[in-house]
């Protein structure tokens, strides 16, 4: 599980400042969708003050949702 918990930290902060949807990390991580969201649950535990779920914009499909996103330290 560590190890599915940093990959999601590093993609979201590669992608920063664009955000995408479960769905959209899930094919790029080559996870299932739920298995994104239960390793999004670990991180936004452990590194609350970096990770969230806010109403956004998926940038890879346009979809409206709560998306997992990263905000910069200091920002
Ligand atoms: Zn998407």
């Amino acid at each position: 599980m560590k190890v599915e918990v940093d990959r999601l930290a590093l993609l979201l902060q590669a992608d920063y400042p664009y955000t995408y949807c479960f769905s959209c990390l899930a094919s790029r991580m080559g996870m299932a969708q739920t298995a994104v969201r239960d390793t999004a649950q670990v991180l936004i535990l452990r590194d609350h003050q970096l990770f969230a779920v806010r109403r956004r914009v998926c940038i890879g499909c346009r979809a409206v949702g709560d998306l997992l996103v990263y905000s910069k330290p200091g920002s």
